[in-house]
């Protein structure tokens, strides 16, 4: 049974991948369909092929070599095929030609029962399967499910047959797979049902493949026999019995023979029982230790005792004892290869989990540095960002903040310096001068007459005069010089470096451009003056009350000898100019 399957194994791959484009590819693409159908001239293609080795590029090499083993393993030389397929898989590019040799690897491994390299190739044949659809996926369950049926793994094996029937739409190995499936399942005593067996002999029947056919009758038989209708499976194999006669299966044969005897035998029939169990031992004495042939000696040996012949039962049951020790021993030496090499595999696989948490864990370690790395990046992203926003925010407020300032200090109709601010530069000037003991002149003006160009004008032209006297004084002043809207129409300077006589002589310029500003633009004629009062710190110290009270002294003097003049404060008036008189 198996080797037929490796056959079909082998021979089942349509070689796709060789079209007709040049000679070698359709020589190489003929030889793989002639090869299990006619093996000579199969033979003597691969022969051609080899005088014209020259003309082959390396994965038609490959693909040669691969049919070169084919042909040795059934020549009988399988450790010749096994280098083979090893030297294909090691070097093909083509996945399918890879997955090809080693299911083809795994069947050699099988026959020759070399149990731990069959699952050595297993755990490399299982992951090439991830690539699901292709016919060689198919056929590699396949591979796998006789495998593992023959190291008694019938889980696997159905597991991986069921895979290919889902995998393959061809006849043949929809036949296999579920001649696969029956063998493990019977095997586990599970109960098949009818419909499966004719689903299976079905397709068997349309792919003709006889071997297949007769393999499932018996497993039908043993299922009957599982349910212990023994009756029912001698009846199965009688009418089957073409069927067996007309396959040359030395392996299958021997099992029908084995299962009958045993059958008739329990239904009394000792002559036919002693007929079909010497048949068994016929065929299967050539090959050793195996299940028919020890069961058949079994039911001779049970024969003779029916019979009370004991010396004879006593032979068969001694040749029986041996072959079933030495079938026992070889069970067991596959078990223990299994285990071995399961346990390999597991070893195998628990330090490449290792491996892989090792890796996971160092991938882990610098994902995290990474992290770390970011999130320091991140911290000092924000403390940028929060610095940026401070520093807006702080100009934003030093601007409002100036803004508040500049209003809190400055005259809103003049632009010029208000009282309050007014009397702290003055104070910080003086303190400044009484340090440096500089001298310093305190200046106080008013506008003469004011209020009748208010009532007469109106506040408007009241209020312009007021921005002129202003700009003309700030136009003229020296850099120094500070001046300062007291309220009202008065107005203070001071004027650094100054005592009273110079202070007069530079404020002669103020007065004098006063009384010069020309009232055209508001539409009428009037005249602008002002009356002024000095003082200076050499009278009154760096007092800014001082020098304040003494101006005004001054300015009231101005006020009462006529106005538009100076007065420089003294017991006696400077009278420096008098132009004209208000209007
Ligand atoms: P004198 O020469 O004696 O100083 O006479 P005067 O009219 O200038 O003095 P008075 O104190 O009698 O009048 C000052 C006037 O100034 C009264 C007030 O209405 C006016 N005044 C004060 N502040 C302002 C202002 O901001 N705008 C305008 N248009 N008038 C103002
Ligand atoms: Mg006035
Ligand atoms: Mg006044």
């Amino acid at each position: 049974m198996k080797k037929a399957l490796l056959f079909f194994l082998l021979s089942s791959w349509v070689f796709n991948a060789f079209a007709s484009e040049n000679d070698v590819d359709s020589m190489l693409a003929q030889a793989w369909k002639l090869k299990s159908k006619a093996p000579e001239k199969f033979s003597a293609l691969l022969d051609s092929l080899a005088e014209s080795d020259k003309r082959l590029n390396d994965e038609q090499k490959l693909k040669f070599e691969y049919l070169d083993g084919y042909r040795v393993a059934f020549s009988g030389k399988p450790l010749l095929a096994i280098e083979k397929y090893q030297h294909v898989i090691a070097n093909t590019v083509d996945a399918e030609l890879r997955l090809y040799a080693s299911t083809a690897l795994l069947n050699i491994f099988a026959i020759t029962r070399n149990y731990s390299e069959g699952f050595d190739t297993v755990t490399y044949l299982l992951p090439q399967l991830a690539t699901p659809g292709s016919e060689a996926a198919a056929q590699a369950h396949l591979g796998l499910a006789i495998f593992y049926n023959q190291v008694n793994e019938y889980d696997d094996a159905y597991k991986s047959a069921s895979e290919a029937l889902s995998l393959t739409s061809d006849l043949r190995s929809i036949c296999f797979g579920n001649n696969l499936i029956f063998e493990a399942q019977v095997n586990q005593q599970k109960i098949i049902s009818k419909e499966n067996f004719e689903q299976g002999l079905e397709a068997c029947r349309l792919a003709e493949e006889n071997v297949v056919i007769a393999s499932t009758v018996i497993l039908k038989a043993k299922n009957l026999l599982n349910k212990d209708d023994a009756e029912s499976a001698q009846e199965l194999l009688i009418e089957n019995k073409a069927i067996f006669d007309a396959i040359n299966y030395p392996r299958i044969k021997a099992e029908y023979h084995s299962l009958m005897s045993m059958l008739l035998f329990k239904s009394n029939s000792i002559i036919e029982a002693e007929v079909q169990a010497k048949a068994a031992l016929d065929i299967a004495s050539q090959m050793g230790a195996t299940k028919p042939n020890v069961d058949a000696l079994y039911v001779l040996y049970l024969i003779e005792e029916f019979r009370s012949n004991s010396s004879r039962a006593l032979a068969f049951y001694k040749q029986y004892a041996e072959l079933e020790k030495a079938y026992v021993d070889e069970v067991s030496a596959k078990q223990l290869s299994i285990s071995k090499a399961k346990n390999e595999a597991l070893e195998k696989a628990n330090q490449i989990k290792l491996l892989d948490k090792e890796n996971a864990l160092l991938k882990t370690e610098a994902r995290l540095r990474k992290k770390e790395l970011q999130n320091s990046y991140l911290v000092i992203l924000s403390l940028v960002m929060l610095a940026a926003v401070i520093i807006a925010w702080l100009m934003v407020t030093r601007r409002i903040h100036r803004k508040f300032k500049t209003q809190a200090r400055t005259d809103k109709l003049t632009g010029v310096t208000n009282r309050h601010y007014f009397t702290e530069l003055a104070q910080s000037n003086l303190r400044y001068h009484s340090r440096t003991g500089q001298d310093l002149a305190f200046v106080i003006f008013d506008l003469d007459l004011f209020k009748r160009i208010n009532d007469t004008y109106g506040h408007i032209v009241g209020d312009w005069v007021l921005q002129q006297v202003v700009k003309t004084v700030q136009r003229v002043c020296r850099g120094q010089d500070i001046i300062g809207r007291m309220g009202g129409e008065e107005f203070a300077l001071l004027l650094p470096g100054c005592t009273v006589e110079k202070a007069i002589a530079i404020t002669e310029n103020y007065r004098s451009a006063i009384a010069a500003i020309d009232s055209t633009p508001t539409g009428h004629a009037f005249s602008v003056t002002a009356s002024f009062g000095v003082s200076d710190s050499r009278q009154c110290g760096y007092s800014f009350d001082k020098l304040y009270a003494s101006a005004d002294e001054a300015l009231y003097q101005s006020k009462e000898t006529g106005r538009n003049k100076i007065c420089g404060y003294e017991p006696e008036v400077i009278l420096t100019s008098v132009t004209e008189q208000p209007a």
